[in-house]
């Protein structure tokens, strides 16, 4: 049985596609408020400008291409069984190829009911609008998890990683919870990895590449097929 290899990813695995992180000084929350376009409460008080915000990010994302972080991150499929949990809400990894990948914070190409959580359909680069209706009537949202929403998914998230033989850290300033303690379910004596530019503080052995997603990740990963090549 392949061993199991589970990759965490933030915003800077997508910033050399061109998409901004969070909290780097040219992110994408320098010119925005989260209070004024990421909470449930920005929707309430104003939808239009909410779903406009995600309009503008669904517009992007298909401007933008996969780069060579979420490319490298394929090759170890022939070799391990992977699985990559992702913050963004973005679809870089899939479009790279990669074949499972759970979104902890949404998906930008899906929409769902006001009404009903479970009630998701796909939108691909279509806008939301005002008056745009889920098939159970109730407005349609943007299928994002807002600051201070449940994160649905990090149930299965922290499941993976207990299974963890392999656990990567992407491009994640480990700063938004509960995303960021997922670690603390990787079992002890899993060797970890990370690849950020920054030094970013993790409380636990892990072996640092201190390069941007389009270098560093590729060394990871030479070093993981290599291990399962022995
Ligand atoms: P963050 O902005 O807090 O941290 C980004 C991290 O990426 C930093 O540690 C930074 O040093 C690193 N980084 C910058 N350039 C890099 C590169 N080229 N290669 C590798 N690493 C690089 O982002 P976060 O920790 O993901 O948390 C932000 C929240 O914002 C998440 O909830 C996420 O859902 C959301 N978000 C998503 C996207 C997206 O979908 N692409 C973009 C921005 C924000």
């Amino acid at each position: 049985m392949k061993k199991k290899v589970i990759i965490l990813t933030g915003a800077g695995i997508s910033a050399e596609s061109g998409i901004s992180t969070f909290r780097d000084s040219d992110g994408l929350w320098e010119q925005y408020r989260v209070e004024d376009v990421a909470t449930h409460e920005a929707y309430v008080r104003n939808p239009a400008l909410v779903l406009n915000f995600y309009n503008e990010r669904r517009h992007q994302l298909y401007e933008v291409e996969p780069n060579e972080g979420h490319r490298q991150l394929v090759r170890l499929e022939k070799y391990y069984d992977v699985h990559i949990i992702t913050q963004n809400i973005d679809n870089l990894h899939e479009r790279a190829g990669s074949t499972n990948v759970l979104h902890l914070h949404g998906e930008l190409g899906k929409a769902r009911s006001e009404r009903d959580d479970n009630l998701i359909i796909e939108i691909g680069d279509r806008d939301i609008k005002l008056g745009d209706k889920a098939p159970d009537g109730a407005q349609l949202r943007p299928h994002i998890v807002w600051f201070g929403e449940a994160v649905p998914n990090i149930e299965p998230a922290s499941h993976l990683c207990e299974k963890a033989d392999y656990f990567i850290v992407i491009g994640t300033s480990m700063n938004v919870y509960p995303a960021a303690g997922l670690i603390h379910y990787v079992p002890r004596g899993v060797p970890c990895y990370l690849v950020d530019p920054k030094a970013v503080p993790i409380s636990r052995p892990i072996k640092i590449v201190q390069e941007k997603a389009g270098t560093g990740v590729k060394k990871v990963v030479d070093e993981l097929i290599a291990l399962a090549s022995k």
